[in-house]
C-alpha cells in the first residue's frame, strides 16, 4: 500500500534531512522530487499543482518561533497539507437507503458484504439488495455474502425491473425498520447512458441517504475520471476506495477528495469481509511520509 510514494518521499526528505538552513533552491528541487512522485503515483495534475503550490508558500515562511528547524519545518508542512488534501474522517454514513455506484469489477459487491458486516457489529439493524437484474451471479454473489455476514437479502420475483426492486426494497426495508438499506447496483463495464438513466431513476425514486462510488485504486487516473462522470451525472456523496491493499501508487488516495470534492469514507484492503477499514488522512499521511 502506497509504497511508491513512502519510498520517493522518503528519499527527497533525506537529501534536505541536516541542512541547517534550507535555501530557496533545496526547497524547489525537493519540491521537484515530489511533484514527479506523485504524478509516477498516477495522481490528479491539478491536485498536485495546488498541493505543492501551498507547500511552497508555506515551507518559504519561516518559522518566526524557531521552535523548529527548517527541516522540521517542512516535514510538519508537507503533512498537514497532505492531510488537507486526503480530507477529513468521514466514516459515518447517514442512515437510510445506501446506493453503491461503480464499474464492475471494482469491488462494489464485496465492498457491500463488508460494510454490512462492519455495521452490523456497530449494532445497526442492516438489509441488503441488489438491483443488478440483467446479472443473476452478482445477486446471488450478494445474497452469499448477507448470509456468511448474518443480515437479511431482499430477494424478489424475477422480472422485476431495476427500479422496482430498489422501491420494493426500500418498503420493506422500512417495514422491518432497519437503519441501513445497502443496495447494490448494475455493474457495467463501461459507462453508458442507459446505465446512468436507470441510477438516475433509483435515485430519484428513493432519494437515498447515501451515493457511494466505489473506486478500485489500482485503476489510477481511469477511476477518477470515471468518477467525475458518475458525480456529474448523477451525484455523490462519497467514495470507498478498494483494494489500496494491492496499490502500491497511491494516486487515487491522494486525488480523489481534491478533484471531486467528495470524501472517501471507507477503503478496502483485502478480500475478506473484515478486510475495510475508515479512511484516515492522518494515518494515510503518516504512511506516505514513512
Ligand atoms: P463488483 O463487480 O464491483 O461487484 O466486484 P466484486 O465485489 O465482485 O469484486 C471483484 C474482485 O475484487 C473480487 O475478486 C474481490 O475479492 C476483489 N476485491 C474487492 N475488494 C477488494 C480489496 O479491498 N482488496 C483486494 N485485494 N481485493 C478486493
Amino acid at each position: 500500500m502506497l509504497e511508491l510514494l513512502t519510498e520517493r518521499f522518503s528519499k527527497a526528505f533525506a537529501k534536505v534531512e541536516n541542512s541547517r538552513k534550507l535555501t530557496e533552491k533545496q526547497i524547489n528541487d525537493f519540491l521537484r522530487e515530489i511533484r514527479s512522485a506523485l504524478l509516477e503515483s498516477d495522481a490528479d495534475y491539478d491536485v498536485v499543482k495546488d498541493f505543492l503550490k501551498r507547500v511552497r508558500e508555506k515551507a518559504l515562511q519561516e518559522d518566526i518561533t524557531k521552535k523548529v528547524s527548517p527541516f522540521e519545518h517542512l516535514l510538519l508542512t508537507v503533512y498537514e497539507e497532505l492531510v488537507k488534501v486526503l480530507g477529513e474522517t468521514v466514516s459515518e454514513l447517514k442512515k437510510g437507503t445506501v446506493l453503491f455506484v461503480g464499474l464492475q469489477g471494482t469491488g462494489k459487491t464485496t465492498t457491500i458484504g463488508k460494510l454490512a458486516k462492519y455495521l452490523k457489529d456497530k449494532g445497526f439493524k442492516v438489509a441488503v439488495s441488489s438491483t443488478d437484474v440483467r446479472r443473476p451471479a452478482a445477486m446471488l454473489q450478494l445474497q452469499r455474502l448477507a448470509e456468511k455476514v448474518g443480515v437479511p437479502y431482499y430477494h424478489f420475483d424475477e422480472g422485476l425491473s431495476a427500479l422496482e426492486i430498489a422501491k420494493r426494497s426500500q418498503a420493506k426495508a422500512k417495514e422491518d425498520g432497519v437503519d441501513y438499506l445497502l443496495l447494490d447496483t448494475a455493474g457495467r463495464l463501461h459507462i453508458d447512458e442507459e446505465l446512468m438513466e436507470e441510477l438516475s431513476s433509483i435515485k430519484s425514486a428513493v432519494s437515498p441517504s447515501e451515493v457511494l462510488y466505489v473506486a478500485d485504486a489500482m485503476q489510477g487516473q481511469e477511476a477518477l475520471r470515471i468518477a467525475k462522470v458518475f458525480h456529474e451525472k448523477i451525484g455523490l456523496t462519497g467514495a470507498v476506495l478498494t483494494k489500496m491493499d494491492g496499490d502500491a501508487r497511491g494516486g487515487v488516495a491522494f486525488s480523489l477528495r481534491s478533484a471531486l470534492g467528495i470524501p472517501i469514507k471507507f477503503v478496502g484492503v483485502g478480500e475478506k469481509l473484515e478486510d475495510i477499514e475508515p479512511f484516515y488522512p492522518d494515518r494515510i499521511a503518516q504512511r506516505i511520509m514513512g
